[in-house]
This record gives structure tokens, sequence and C-alpha cells, in this order.
């Protein structure tokens, strides 16, 4: 009985980080074994090369190996570099991966372990929320190829879209009531919808100007969408 509450006393401490300096040093650590070009595992020096594709593990060891630096997030999580993703098949794939790199798996293993275990599982998290949601998928598709948004660039934005949202905005500010949030809530939706659409063609035929362009429109309208959210939530 002692020992199973102990075990999850350390599985619980496992979870928290450590110590600022403690952490830093690691941070150095292992930013040094990751930049590493050496085919040796960390731990026990055996060759098998540096931690490519899936092998998360070192083959003779088993110990964790730290991420792959060059990795990006539709290798990691197994989806064709294009704007069409299938979301289950993403999500599966999340929910095996976090079971391979989740950090409350490594409490009872090494400081070198749990600390890439907590950076797998971060990395991980970030390529799970970025592919899944259009916008954020459609941004970080432009970033691979060196193009990116600058936030609050209204450049080349044509006066009839900012007038739109404008209206669209100065709507939602005297909107009274669920019904009137709601009837703005359903169009913000099918204008997202359309431009998701419009987006995915347009990566199709490797128009990045015009991705570019539809994808800032729908940053306009992510904003309103978080302006309804919070109008949303009760006073
Ligand atoms: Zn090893």
């Amino acid at each position: 009985m002692w020992a199973g509450r102990t075990g999850t006393l350390l599985r619980l401490s496992g979870w928290w980080p450590t110590g600022v300096l403690g952490r830093r040093l690691l941070n150095c650590n292992a930013a040094s074994l990751a930049g590493s070009s050496s085919p040796r595992c960390w731990n026990c020096g055996g060759a098998g090369g540096p931690p490519r594709g899936d092998r998360f593990f070192c083959p003779q060891c088993r110990a964790l190996q730290p991420p792959d630096p060059t990795r990006d997030y539709f290798s990691l999580m197994d989806c064709n570099r294009s704007f069409r993703v299938d979301t289950v098949k993403l999500q599966h794939r999340y929910q095996q991966l976090q079971r391979l790199v989740h950090p409350d798996f490594f409490s009872q293993r090494s400081q070198n372990e749990k600390d890439f275990s907590e950076k797998h599982s971060t990395l991980v998290n970030e390529a799970y929320k970025t592919l899944l949601a259009p916008l954020s998928r459609g941004l970080y598709l432009l970033k691979l190829r060196g193009i990116e948004i600058p936030e609050g660039t209204d450049y080349e934005m044509d006066s009839q879209f900012l007038t739109e949202i404008m209206e669209i905005n100065e709507k939602l500010a005297e909107a009274q009531g669920e019904t009137a949030v709601k009837e703005i809530e359903s169009i913000v939706r099918a204008k997202q919808k359309e431009l998701t659409d419009d987006v995915s063609r347009a990566f199709e035929r490797d128009n990045f100007e015009k991705a570019k362009e539809l994808l800032t429109k729908m940053r306009y309208f992510s904003n309103v969408e978080e302006k309804i959210k919070l109008k949303k939530i009760p006073l």
C-alpha cells in the first residue's frame, strides 16, 4: 500500500517542472544533445542514429531521445504537407504520440528523459493544435514556404472587405440578447467556411499569394469570433 502511495506521489511530482536553475542547465544540455550530429544515443552511446522519423527511443537501451529539431508538424503528425487534413486521423495520431511521450510515463525515469518527454509532449500539443484549425494550418503552411503575415497587417485589404468587417463589429457591439449574437455567429461561421474552401483551392493551385490574402481575411473573422465568445460569457 505504501509503495503504491509513494508511486502515485512520485508520478504526480513528475508533472511539475524542476527549479529554474536545474531547468536552465537541462535545457542547455538538451539543446547541445539535440543539436549534435553524432548518431549516438545520449544514454548508452550506442549507434542507431539520432531520432529520425518515429524513432523516439534508442533501439538498444530504450531511452527516450530528444525531439528531432528538423521535423515539421506535418511529418510529426504523419500528415501530407497539404491544406487538406484528415482530422480523424490527426486525432488518432495525437493520441498515439501522447501515449508514447506523455510526461506521466517518465516520472520514474532519468531527469533527461523527463525533460525530453516534456519537450516532446509540448511539441505534439502544439503540432496538433496548429494542424487542426484551418486558419493556423494555412498560416503554418505559408510559414514553411517562408511567407509570414505579421499581426495587424491591413495592407492591400480592399476597402469593401474592411467595411464589411467594420459593419459586423458594429452589429455585434449593438447586439442585445442571445438570438442577435447567434445570428452574427452563424454569418461569421458561413464566411469562414467559404474562405476555408477558397484557401483549399488556392493551395491546390500553389497560389500562395491568394492563400495569403484569404488567410488574412480569415484572421479578421477569427478576431470577430473571439469577440463573440466574450460576448457569450454571462456577466
Ligand atoms: Zn541507448
